[in-house]
């Protein structure tokens, strides 16, 4: 056989797979399917390491359930809309359009030499209006249900990406893609009612056991259910009341100050009863140009104390003071709080700073000291109630229901439960995004585009100078419009949607992706739907993943997909590193695909990312792994010769039972390690251990067939490894048909058990350990096995065996001196 020239025999290939489109696909009935997805990809022009670890990820599934006989749906596409493709047309003046076009076409080509199986009919980039009108679609449809409503609101700005941000977008007050400070505006904006379904995610938690762990409570937190209380305050000489919200009606009776976010209307309605209206005025403008992050996070609690109002207890009926402080949001709860600084660490320390009243209303249970003092630490602990009037005496756990009874008897509050998620924040003034499909009429109001003009699309005459306002502003073409209502003259809307809208819906986009008629064809999505194995970066565990949670929800609510979650198994996939840090352009140390696939192949590269570290983990990137790698794949392919060498040794029926068990023994650990474990690198150790057994074999052309059948066993196992190599062996062995589409080898449990022995070993009349042999084994076989058990072994260490007795099949018992 020639040397193995990966880029001639994987050209070959690829071309031969497009050519008779074997990984194209269609609905089978009848037939298992297996839809294996990777995260949709933004086209920036390059495929970094990163992208080819999760590819080449999803490719192992796919090939692997493929030759397990189901029917695979394994798409790809490109998320198409967004920031860097606007950018780079104010900088560099070429259309949005034509940059993402020119980018899709160069990650194409790189995905192709990786030979990741993908049905590229399947594949589409969202920034066409084959696929926006759909999300224009949508957003008429959830402004019809009620789910998409405008307001003014504080946004998050960028100012260097000119465009609002939603909450989760900024990361410690820097915005999620340039890391500059964000700031507070006040701005016209689109959302959708997300909460309306936030119970709902996080009930449906319960049907997500093929997530990580750390994705669902990362969501949980994120949803952020709590339970608790509204309760109204009176505010003194004013005839009015301020609404609190608490989790802790329990400690009500120890509330001694209140606290209000400095967006409150409050500070406004009781502007003239405000003694030091002044200084409070300048405390909110100062907070207003803070994040929620770093309002939050601050240690230092500040605040200032309203003069000449006070607010009551209801419960205790004393005066407590009133404070503004930015700590606390004013869209969680209701923006004002009820401070109870015995037990809430935060309450303490603010008490502590401005001298107030700290009182004691549960006395943990282990506590013996009876006297209540100011210099105690707060304590979160539970305990009875004290102080509490009626209630003293009660256990604090059972206080929350009994008091909220109370409370809501005495009518000043109500239970209630709140949530962390905020509505999502959707628009956008940029121009590489959907047209929201709005016109403003000054007689009709706001008033949504007729469903048979859609889509809106996104003109051509656009001005894109990157300043503040929206750039679909500067289109005469395009704003101007009648209105579908009246008739008269309207203006279009001008925002344009968030881009994670795009990736919310498009892996049942995938199902039906030529569809002119309807977003998609409902049968297709349900044969498909939902995704059995999902493949991306732990980094949208909250955004993307949560919003597509929502939108399949939505969906069904639509009748348009059968009820359930979209993805059934989630595998977030570890950082490429190099020396332990992340790979990047800005730190230069990044390892080109394109070099390492040129120089040592694409196969070679799928088995190091592979076999370098479990997907879920972290991978360092290393060049003589790479060259290990490659020994590999040419020890593989020499193997082809080795199997087919004339010898004179005839192998007997032990010689060749060994190696066969050996073989079985790798089938299982490779079907369990892709199938359940998600372990491809110890997958890749077995087959290679396989490989060395072949090698040190002696009877290849005696033994009746067996190494050729072992050998076949092993180009069956890689082919989710290094599917070029495996087609190129598997032709040479006389196959005309693809390996890519051949039957997995089944494991034989009998053949494993059959001739192996699992035997009890003991030393001096005590059960030292146990070893695997072979049923055939005689005593200086099972000898040489002892010695390398290394648990055995240790303990023989030193010492002289005086007495070695070996009955086959059954035990070892030795005496040592
Ligand atoms: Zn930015
Ligand atoms: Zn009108």
């Amino acid at each position: 056989m020639t040397d193995y020239n990966h880029s001639e025999i994987e050209k070959k290939w690829q071309k031969k797979w497009e050519g008779d489109r074997v990984f194209e696909t269609k609905e089978q009935q009848g037939k298992e399917k297996y839809y294996c997805l990777v995260m949709l990809p933004y086209p920036s022009g390059n495929l970094h390491m990163g992208h080819v670890r999760n590819y080449v990820i999803g490719d192992v599934f796919a090939r692997f359930h493929k030759m397990k006989g189901k029917n695979i749906l394994h798409p790809i596409g490109w998320d198409a809309f967004g920031l860097p493709a606007e950018n780079a047309a104010i900088k560099n003046k070429i259309h949005p359009a034509k940059w993402t076009k020119q980018n899709i076409a160069r990650m194409r080509e790189q995905l192709k030499i990786l030979g990741i199986s993908y049905d590229w009919n399947r594949e589409f980039a969202t920034c066409t209006p084959e696929y926006y009108r759909w999300n224009q679609w949508f957003f008429i449809k959830m402004w019809e249900r009620g789910l998409i409503f405008r307001k003014r609101a504080n946004v998050n700005w960028c100012p260097s990406c000119n465009t609002v941000l939603a909450n989760e977008q900024v990361l410690k007050g820097l915005c999620w893609r340039c890391d500059s400070r964000t700031q507070q505006r006040d701005l016209e904006q689109w959302f959708i009612k997300i909460t309306d379904y936030a119970d709902e995610l996080l009930e449906e938690h319960k049907q997500l056991r093929g997530w990580p762990e750390q994705v669902l409570s990362m969501q949980k937190d994120w949803i952020g259910k709590s339970f608790g209380m509204e309760i109204e305050f009176a505010v003194t000489g004013t005839g009015k009341k301020l609404k609190i919200f608490t989790t802790r009606p329990d400690t009500l009776f120890g509330a001694t100050f209140i606290v209000v976010a400095p967006e409150h209307k409050i500070i406004d309605e009781m502007k003239s009863q405000i003694a030091n209206y002044n200084e409070i005025e300048k405390y909110v403008i100062e907070s207003g140009g803070k994040s929620n992050i770093e309002r939050s996070s601050c240690k230092e609690k500040n605040g200032i104390r309203f003069e000449g109002i006070n607010a009551l207890n209801p419960a205790t009926g004393k005066e407590i003071p009133i404070f503004t402080a930015d700590y606390v949001l004013a869209d969680y709860g209701a923006g004002a709080i009820m401070a109870v600084p015995a037990h809430d660490q935060r309450d303490w320390e603010f008490a502590k700073r401005y001298n107030i009243p700290v009182i004691e209303v549960i006395k943990s249970s282990n506590s013996c000291d009876g006297n209540q003092s100011d210099d105690k630490d707060v304590s979160e602990a539970e305990g009875v109630l004290v102080n509490s009037r009626q209630f003293n005496g009660i256990k604090s756990s059972e206080a929350f229901d009994i008091i909220s009874e109370w409370v809501e008897k005495q009518g000043f509050g109500k239970k209630t439960t709140i949530f962390k998620l905020k509505d999502w924040l959707i628009s956008r003034r940029r121009y590489w995004g959907t047209p929201i499909p709005m016109i403003h009429c000054k007689t009709c109001g706001t008033v949504p585009v007729p469903e048979k003009d859609l889509p809106v699309l996104l003109p051509e005459d656009t001005e894109f100078t990157g300043e503040g306002e929206s750039p679909l502003k500067s289109s005469k073409t395009f704003v101007n419009v009648k209105c579908p209502k009246c008739g008269m003259d309207a203006k279009r809307e001008t925002d344009t949607m968030d881009t994670f809208v795009d990736s919310s819906w498009y892996y049942a986009r995938y199902c039906d992706n030529r569809n002119d008629n309807a977003v998609f064809d409902s049968a297709k999505v349900n044969y498909w739907m939902p995704v059995n194995q999902y493949i991306g970066g732990i980094e949208h565990a909250c955004m993307h993943l949560i919003y597509s949670r929502f939108w399949y929800k939505v969906m069904r609510d639509l009748c348009i997909v059968k009820p359930g979650e979209p993805f059934e198994n989630l595998l977030t996939q570890g950082m490429v590193t190099l020396n332990g840090s992340v790979m990047s352009k800005s730190k230069g140390n990044i390892v080109s695909p394109d070099e390492i696939i040129e120089k040592y192949g694409a196969d070679t590269a799928r088995l190091f990312t592979l076999f370098a570290a479990p997907p879920q983990k972290q991978l360092d990137w290393s060049m003589e792994g790479v060259e290990g790698c490659l020994r590999f794949t040419n020890r593989i392919w020499r193997l082809f010769d080795v199997v087919h060498t004339k010898t004179e040794i005839t192998a007997s029926e032990k010689d060749k039972n060994d190696i066969l068990k050996i073989m079985h023994q790798a089938i299982k650990k490779v079907t369990v390690d892709i199938e359940k474990e998600f372990k491809f690198n110890t997958a890749i150790s077995s087959v290679m251990e396989l490989v060395n057994a072949l090698y040190t074999y002696k009877y290849h052309s005696n033994d009746g067939g067996t190494s050729i059948e072992v050998y076949k066993t092993v180009i069956l196992l890689m082919v989710p490894f290094t599917p070029h190599l495996c087609e190129e062996i598997w032709e040479k062995l006389g196959y005309k048909e693809y390996v890519s589409a051949y039957p997995w080898p089944a494991f034989d449990e009998n053949v494993m058990k059959q001739y192996s022995v699992e035997l009890p070993v003991q030393i001096n009349g005590k059960l030292r350990g146990k070893i695997i042999v072979s049923a055939e084994d005689g005593e200086d076989e099972v000898k040489k096995i002892i010695e390398k058990d290394e648990k055995i072994a240790s303990q023989l260490k030193g010492r002289q065996i005086a007495k070695f007795i070996y009955v086959k099949g059954k035990i070892v018992t030795i005496f040592v001196k």
